[in-house]
């Protein structure tokens, strides 16, 4: 089963709110430059019925609370067709309850119909600071090859995506490779890590082998 980007499932508690100041979003904002050259996140009329898909997303680890509810930045719902974004397209998801489909946010817009994954992704370990969720054709239908564990064909943006990935990152090597697919999301992959440079490398490693995989079959 594969399910259309851009369609929120889960109870959102949106406030609308001030924008972050730009420091905080401008590491987030050169990298989502970067995953929307490489095709990794976008809009296009030809993939996905046109929804926007892919986003980017960070912790507010300064704020990180006792009651782990992890606050994270991510780029505002529907978002994909801008090439560049400003700090009016972010906003702060400032508690997340994977297992219960609901989450918080404020800001300048809702935020991104997957934020839920993005939050079941922090809810595994606190040291996990940044999340990339990408379409990469090329990295979905070569996972097996390519070593990346998948989730169950379960709907993105669920509380069953949401255990999904904490079997995954209890009962695979997930831990170490920081890269899984979305069975149920067509062409979705998330990669994750302590710093911008370990999640959107690791997406970008992986996409380089894909290429090289396609390159060998053709
Ligand atoms: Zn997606």
């Amino acid at each position: 089963m594969s399910t259309k980007e851009g369609i929120v499932k889960y109870q959102c508690e949106y406030t609308p709110g001030p924008a972050l100041p730009v420091a905080q979003i401008s590491e987030l904002n050169a990298w989502r430059k970067l995953m929307v050259i490489s095709g990794l996140i976008g809009q296009d009329a030809n993939r996905y019925g046109g929804y926007g898909f892919g986003n980017i997303s960070r912790r507010l680890d300064d704020i990180d609370l006792a009651d782990r509810l992890h606050p994270f930045v991510i780029t505002g719902t529907q978002t994909g067709d801008k090439a560049d974004l400003s700090p009016n397209d972010y906003v702060v998801v400032t508690a997340c309850y994977p297992a219960e489909n609901r989450l918080v946010a404020a800001g300048p817009v809702a935020p991104s119909s997957e934020s839920l994954t993005h939050g079941a992704v922090y809810a595994l370990d606190s040291h996990i600071l940044w999340v990339v969720h990408a379409h990469s054709p090329e990295i979905w239908h070569n996972a097996a090859a390519l070593g990346v564990p998948m989730t169950a064909d379960v709907p993105y943006g669920t509380p069953e995506m949401a255990a999904e990935v904490r079997r995954l990152f209890v009962e695979s090597d997930l831990a170490q490779k920081r890269i899984f697919g979305m069975a149920g999301h067509e062409d979705g992959v998330v990669t994750y890590g302590a710093t911008a440079e370990a999640a959107g490398f690791a997406m970008l490693t992986y996409l380089v082998r894909a290429l090289q995989l396609q390159e060998r079959k053709s």
